[in-house]
């Protein structure tokens, strides 16, 4: 049975007006439910994704939480796979899979349209994503959350009702030498068409973003900043809480680009105290084409519609529209429905590890990839910030990055190879493109061995 239950209604429908606060705080992994309500998401999971007693990070059985992910049996050119590229996306256990096939069996109609059962059922579990999320990054309302196709499409949220109608010319957006081009392209394109630019806080040689020259940046014509959460190239953690302070204090609005965070950290936007935070349902166990912006609940409430269309209006005439309340304002048109319901699984069951077990999980996994990786001859590896989340981009001497990720393949390791959307950070380390091992909590010290042994085999073929 899936964690996408059977018996409808769904676990978890839309709050009615009033009660979304409540229940997204109730729905918070750490709290219980109280009697005769919904079961908590732990209660939700199938397998072995939950914990013993609540209780430390050896109490969780991996392995069998691995079986969870049906991916994972399968072998590449004959060889077991081994998945190396969960910050490109992740693999979705089968109670996300289920889920959606569920959706489609059971469930499948549009949302906010109907009135029959399965409109309703419909409507409730893409609401329910909103409630999952809100309660998962630790916002303090439902209604402080615009589902998306993913991070991308937030970011261009905020550029176009955001940032569009606030910048003159002269102006200027703060970014980081690391983001990924999703928080760089939109507010090129902003700056380009108001007259404002870009400036750039830089990184050093360990692919650590120097704070001091972040704040020193913060200057009167900055009107916004963006930086990323956790790099998806150097698995650095920003710090932030710190920037964020330093923003509010000169009155600059900052978004967090939370892409690479959300899938391994426990999160609280709350604590961060950042304007916008993006996240995208696919490196989070989730399918594809979901994901969501937070916004400070005043920014969102005076934001105008981007996309106009279906479902994002009050009433339309051909003299005008008046339009709905945020968030729904800016959900134009039928979304990725079944999406957004695997997604509340996909949420369920990270909830159901524990975020602090995945994080746990991941940096010993990190741990023991480093000095095995670094023992290889020729090995570079890119960003060796403290603290760093499991990704490890890197190059071996003499090897093209794309050579290195084809023959890797044939191996059965996957790797990505290549810029990673993150032109300016390439240029930064003077390299055209790098490999990337990526990992999840559900790798093990196995695979890492097989991706250290086929890099020894590659590198012994191209000698
Ligand atoms: N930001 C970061 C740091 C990412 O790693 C990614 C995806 O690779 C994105 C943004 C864009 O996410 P999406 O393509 O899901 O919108």
């Amino acid at each position: 049975m899936s964690a996408q239950s059977k018996t409808f209604p769904h676990p978890n429908p839309p709050p009615r007006a009033g009660e979304g606060d409540e229940r997204a705080a109730r729905q918070s992994p750490s709290l219980p439910p109280r009697a005769g309500e919904e079961p908590a998401p732990e209660a939700l999971l199938i397998g072995g994704a939950r914990r013993a007693d609540g209780g430390g990070l050896e109490r969780i059985e991996w392995m069998k939480i691995r079986q969870d992910f049906p991916i994972l049996q399968r072998k590449v050119h004959g060889k077991p796979l081994v998945y190396l590229d969960s910050a490109n996306t992740s693999q979705k256990p089968r109670q996300v899979i289920e889920a959606v096939d569920a959706f489609y069996r059971e469930h499948n109609a549009n949302v906010s349209r109907a009135v029959h059962q399965l409109g309703e059922e419909a409507t409730a579990l893409y609401e329910g994503a909103r409630t999952r999320l809100a309660a998962f990054i630790g916002a303090n309302h439902r209604d402080e959350i615009v589902l998306t196709s993913g991070t991308t499409m937030a970011t261009n949220l905020v550029a176009y009702s955001y940032l569009l109608p606030r910048l003159k010319p002269g102006d200027a957006v703060l970014v980081t030498a690391m983001e990924h081009h999703a928080d760089i392209v939109p507010w090129q394109l902003i700056c380009k068409s108001t007259g404002a630019h870009l400036k750039v806080a830089p990184i050093n040689e360990a692919g650590e973003l120097i704070v001091d020259k972040f704040i020193e940046a913060l200057t009167p014509e900055v009107k916004f900043a963006g930086v990323v959460h956790v790099s998806n190239v150097l698995g650095t953690v920003n710090p932030v809480k710190e920037l964020a302070r330093e923003c509010r204090k000169r009155g600059i609005p900052l978004l967090v680009d939370g892409s690479q965070a959300a899938p391994h950290l426990p999160l609280d936007v709350k604590s961060i105290g950042c304007d916008f935070y993006c996240v995208t349902g696919h490196k989070m166990c989730g399918p594809t084409g979901t994901g969501a912006l937070w916004a400070r609940r005043e920014l969102l409430e005076a934001m105008p519609p981007f996309f106009g269309g279906g479902e994002m209006i009050k009433t339309v005439s051909f003299e005008g529209t008046t339009f709905a309340d945020s968030p729904r304002r800016f959900e134009a048109g039928t979304p990725n429905i079944a999406g957004f319901a695997g997604l509340v699984a996909a949420i369920d069951y990270l909830s159901g590890i524990g975020m602090a077990n995945v994080a746990a999980r991941e940096h010993e996994l990190l741990e023991y990839a480093t000095p095995r990786l670094q023992a290889i001859p020729g090995m570079r590896i890119f960003g060796s910030a403290p603290g760093k989340a499991a990704v490890v981009s890197f190059l071996v001497d003499g090897v093209h990055a794309h050579d290195l990720a084809t023959l890797l393949d044939q191996e059965g390791v996957a790797v990505r190879s290549g810029h990673h959307c993150a032109h300016p950070l390439m240029q930064f380390y003077g390299v055209a493109a790098t490999c990337r091992a990526s990992l999840a909590f559900w790798n093990t010290e196995a695979e890492i061995d097989a991706f250290v042994d086929a890099i020894g085999r590659v590198r012994k073929l191209l000698a």
